[in-house]
């Protein structure tokens, strides 16, 4: 089916989170969902970055409900263990989806599990975390989210210490949802290229969700990534459709070149879907759309997967 590609990779879903209080059986076709294993295998999905989203309503109980996401997590790679493995690394990734299986790595979306304590993240670091959004739209022990709007402040001292440890740890840091000053701080403390694991371009599409083309540039020049995301609203603001979604990766290849265009769908994570791109098994007419509006076959396999792959080998050894 269509043109194959070394590894395609999707860096973000909340499909961990779209049950609450019981994790859909990812290994049965979904009926609701956007994302499970019978489309990821249709859509040539290789490795998969599944957030365990925080939401705002658990401010109170972040770590338990971020532990409680974490055993669903590997509750469902448990019983789906001859389809798709937990990653821990670059290394990891090659053998996982090398013996035909999909390689699933766990983050954590927004930081407040850490409950603002740095034995807490390196705690998640041993249960598996790889990666954490260091905040969602609000406020947090971090930093300021995007929903903070003109007075959003960036880093707090303690967001600085995380992301320093998250250096440390080889973990990857994600400034989705984070505020512009945020970015900045999160460019001036981070020692390793960092992602936009869900954005896209503000250029095209002004929702405070986007990167401006600065932020886009800085990520090309430090080997980061933006992980273009499949939410509609961040990706026009009236007619949200593949072609508007290509426009995204259009504005980055004219402008900065295609080496931080990656996928950030954000499957289970949207109300609306968008028009040509509503599920996992979709990602194949992209990948072909691509093909034929000219982008050669390396381009898009470094847009399918290949840019997130570079990304994850420098930081996830
Ligand atoms: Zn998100």
């Amino acid at each position: 089916m269509g043109t194959s590609f070394k590894l395609v990779v999707d860096g973000h879903c909340d499909t961990l989170t779209a049950a609450p209080g019981q994790s859909r059986d990812i290994g049965q076709l979904s009926r609701h969902g956007q994302l499970d294993l019978p489309r990821m295998i249709n859509g040539g999905v290789n490795v998969q970055i599944f957030a365990a989203f925080i939401s705002p309503r658990f401010k109170d109980w972040a770590l338990k409900k971020c532990l409680e996401y974490i055993d669903s997590f590997y509750m469902l790679m448990e019983k789906n263990k001859d389809t798709i493995e937990p990653a821990f690394n670059a290394g990891g990734i090659k053998a996982i989806t090398g013996a035909g299986k999909i390689a699933a790595l766990l983050a954590v979306e927004g930081g407040e599990a850490l409950t603002g304590d740095l034995s807490v993240l390196r705690m998640l670091h041993r249960l598996g975390v790889r990666s954490i959004t260091l905040t969602w739209n609000g406020r947090n022990e971090l930093g300021d989210g995007v929903g903070e709007g003109d007075i959003a402040g960036g880093l707090s001292l303690f967001g600085r210490s995380v992301v320093r440890e998250m250096n440390r740890l080889d973990m990857l840091v994600d400034v989705s949802h984070l505020s512009e000053k945020g970015f900045w701080d999160v460019a001036s403390v981070s020692e390793q290229p960092f992602a936009a694991t869900h954005a896209n371009c503000y250029a095209l599409c002004d929702h405070p969700r986007n990167l401006t083309d600065a932020q886009i540039e800085h990520l090309t020049k430090t080997g980061g990534v933006v992980g273009l995301s499949f939410v509609p609203a961040f990706v026009h603001p009236t007619k949200p459709d593949l072609e508007a979604f290509i426009g995204h990766i259009d504005h980055i290849a004219s402008r900065f070149g295609i080496k931080c265009i990656a996928l950030g769908s954000d499957f289970d994570g949207m109300d609306e879907y968008l028009p040509g791109l509503e599920s996992a098994d979709c990602l194949p007419q992209l990948a072909e759309e691509l093909l034929a509006r000219g982008y050669s076959y390396d381009n898009v396999s470094d847009i399918m997967g290949g840019n997130w792959m570079r990304l994850l080998e420098k930081v996830l050894k």
